[in-house]
């Protein structure tokens, strides 16, 4: 659903300038049924040639390995035994969103259903296709996770393959495009000043950062969420809903509920990447010695409520 609001186009037509067509899509292709079977049917035989498989959503291993959780109806086979024959016809495979591509929400808690996704189990390369996995193309799974991902990030992969432009050096360890992957969300988040000087909201209205109270665990998240908006405008942070970094495998799993900050002794567990723990102590408490009245007000408010100081610009 998230996909379908790709470009100003939407997402069947955004692919179509790139000359992708879309041979079956479960809730937007006219085929269902026994028409819809007909169709995996003649890409398992190799009477349709499959450019490109993408799967959606976890793959069901229970119960005892069997995948009879999740079986594709009409045609008694478990999904994870259509995964596998469809994946071994195809040029390039893409699992889409982070249930397809590490587990997701299925996986939480004792995850009784046995999901995991198509190379991956959580952070272990224990998917339902095996870690040895490569398609036609030799690529492992090329893993666009989020929950949602961004449409961007979905069009943007699959003309990147249909245009032959995509090699391994493209994908991050965990076969996600670098593209997304190589950037934080915390990268244009709107309430990056608030985080600089460590000004933290206390509820979700306040206009102050998130992460020192609220779980924001954008500094640790990959993508670009907070670079490019959100159906041209807004995202998660901007929305006074904190990032819970559901780029990374086992974010269905945090320590506390996802609007709260895990802290041990008074410092959030999640830092930021790259960063050792001292030095972003240190920088904390310098930061929140230096904020400025303006920016120290309006974290705790859900409007401006002391506006920039206006001074000429001095000139030398
Ligand atoms: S709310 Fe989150 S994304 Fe925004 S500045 Fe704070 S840590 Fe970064």
């Amino acid at each position: 659903m998230s996909a379908l609001a790709a470009d100003d186009l939407g997402m069947v037509k955004a692919l179509g300038r790139f000359g992708i067509r879309l041979l079956w899509h479960p809730s937007l292709s006219e085929e269902s049924g026994r028409e819809a079977i007909a169709i995996l049917d003649d890409v398992v035989a190799g009477r349709i040639a499959l450019d490109c498989l993408c799967v959606e959503g976890s793959v069901l291993d229970g119960p005892d390995g069997t995948g009879r959780f999740q079986m594709l109806s009409g045609t008694g086979r478990a999904m994870k035994d259509w995964v596998a024959a469809l994946a071994v016809k195809a040029r390039h495979v893409v699992a889409i969103g982070s249930c397809a591509t590490f587990g997701g929400l299925p996986a939480g808690g004792g995850n009784p259903t046995g999901a995991r996704g198509l190379q991956y189990a959580g952070w272990d390369m224990g998917g339902a296709l095996g870690k040895d996995f490569r398609s036609g193309s030799g690529l492992p799974v090329i893993n666009i996770s989020g929950c949602a991902p961004h449409p961007g990030w979905v069009v943007e992969t699959l003309a990147a393959l249909s245009l032959g432009d995509f090699g391994p050096e493209r994908l991050d360890a965990l076969g996600r495009p670098r593209a997304i992957a190589d950037h934080l969300a915390h990268h244009g988040c709107s309430r990056n000043e608030f985080y600089e000087f460590k000004a933290s909201a206390v509820r979700p209205s306040d206009r102050g950062c998130l992460m020192e109270n609220l779980g924001c665990r954008a500094t640790q998240a990959p993508g670009d969420c907070n670079m490019r908006r959100w159906n041209g405008f807004g995202s998660c942070t901007d929305a006074g809903y904190t990032c819970i970094n559901c780029t990374s495998p086992g974010f269905e799993s945090p320590p506390g509920p996802f609007q709260e900050t895990a802290k041990v002794a008074g410092i959030p567990i999640g830092l930021p990447l790259d960063m050792p723990k001292a030095w972003f102590v240190a920088l904390a408490a310098l930061s929140k010695s230096a904020t400025p009245q303006r920016v120290r007000t309006n974290a705790h408010a859900d409007h401006v409520l002391i506006p920039p100081a206006r001074r000429p610009t001095k000139t030398p």
